[in-house]
């Protein structure tokens, strides 16, 4: 069968989504374009200078592949963090992370939990375990993480902060918001990114309207080494999250661009809602000055760390009520 897109090639790959058969070149130009016009709206064309978080994970190395297909890569910053897993963080892969950002040309900087927060996720977490707290592994990494993407995005002076979600989990987070009825972190989901602090770094999502299964398959055929290892916390997964997984998955292969549809049209709501609404700049949390949600005295991350006895007990007072 040839390609459908220039009816040349043989083509390799079928996009249910759209109906047709594409060869690997124009599957990787279908991917780029559609990165492209999201990365327009979200305002990378124009930015000075974009930190691009990599974990080193498929999704990270497509984000780096696509963007710097379209913007010079000397305006492009890559962020690795090394989250202090044991077993999951390793040496070798970080290694091959600096090699292939080298043959993009693309600047490459990391830091690790441990010299920024001071603990490793391991270590924050067998805290919360010792202090009999309920709270998944992946709450503490993906607190810190933005943290200190943020904290990157500030010290490298970029103007925006890109992560490498992709379409499925894009769609997860907007159900789970919908689930528990969080109104003002869903619509801050929406395709134009809203500033609710002057110490946020814009963060965007430029992978947002691509399948996993597509990254996926950019990364196989592109030759990538990427980390393969699953987290060895993935077994504490917020159970939610992987019900409504579970859920869409269904409904995609039922009607193939369910997905796309449902994102799209959680754009148009959620662009709509804007438009009324107004956006006060967020409170700053009392102990590490980070913005921090409405009604709060501080923020998550110092909140966590507290409760797991690993900042100092005098800030006890500032723990809101539970
Ligand atoms: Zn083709
Ligand atoms: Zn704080």
């Amino acid at each position: 069968m040839t390609c459908d897109v220039c009816h040349k090639n043989e083509a390799i790959i079928f996009q249910p989504h759209s109906g047709r058969s594409l060869c690997k070149d124009c599957f990787f130009n279908d991917v780029k374009e559609r990165v492209r016009k999201e990365a327009e709206k979200q305002g990378i064309l124009n930015s000075r200078k974009v930190l691009l978080a990599v974990s080193g994970g498929k999704d990270s190395l497509v984000l780096v592949d696509a963007i710097s297909s379209f913007i010079s890569a000397s305006r492009i910053v890559a962020f690795n963090i090394v989250e202090g897993i044991g077993g999951y963080n390793r040496a070798e892969q970080a290694e091959k992370l600096r090699k292939y950002m080298e043959t993009l040309g693309v600047q490459l900087v990391s830091t690790s939990f441990k010299s920024e927060v001071g603990y490793t996720l391991d270590e924050m977490v067998r805290s919360s375990e010792v202090k009999g707290m309920n709270v998944s592994p992946c709450t503490f990494c993906g607190g810190f993480r933005r943290k200190l993407i943020n904290n990157a995005g500030i010290l490298y002076g970029t103007d925006l902060v890109a992560t490498g979600h992709n379409l499925d989990d894009e769609v997860q987070t907007i159900m789970i918001n919908l689930i528990r009825g969080d109104l003002s972190r869903l619509i801050r989901l929406g395709d134009v990114p809203i500033k609710v602090s002057g110490k946020f770094v814009t963060r965007v999502k430029p992978l947002r309207k691509i399948y996993e299964w597509e990254t996926t398959m950019y990364a196989y055929l592109k030759g990538y080494s990427f980390q393969e290892v699953e987290c060895p916390h993935i077994v504490n997964k917020p159970t939610l999250r992987a019900k409504v997984r579970d859920l869409i998955y269904s409904l995609e292969e039922e009607r193939p661009g369910s997905l796309l549809k449902i994102l799209e049209q959680f754009d148009e709501i959620s662009q709509k809602i804007r438009s009324n609404a107004s956006f006060t700049e967020l409170p700053r949390c009392e102990i590490c000055g980070d913005p921090t949600s409405y009604g709060r005295r501080i923020c998550k991350n110092c909140e966590l760390l507290i409760r797991s006895g690993l900042l100092s007990q005098e800030y006890q007072k500032y723990l809101p009520m539970s």
